[in-house]
């Protein structure tokens, strides 16, 4: 979802990313909004997330092959 604030009203709402560089109508006063290709009101930290989430699961693997070599060594 692309949050998108009205010019006219400045109220903000959430349309669908399918709408981008279309215009929708404001929900609120029903001014014509031509929805921005980015969310101008909040800041998407999923992808940062995603990579984070990677590089932990990463770790957990590595840690899990080390404690495999340890235990055949035993
Ligand atoms: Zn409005």
């Amino acid at each position: 979802m692309i949050y998108v604030r009205c010019d006219k009203c400045r109220k903000a709402f959430k349309v669908k990313e399918v709408l981008i560089g279309k215009d929708v109508a404001c929900p609120y006063c029903r001014q014509p909004i031509t929805v921005p290709a980015e969310s101008a009101e909040e800041f998407n930290l999923k992808p940062l997330l995603t990579k984070v989430l990677s590089l932990v699961g990463i770790m957990l693997a590595l840690t899990a092959v080390k404690a495999i070599f340890w235990f055949m060594r035993q």
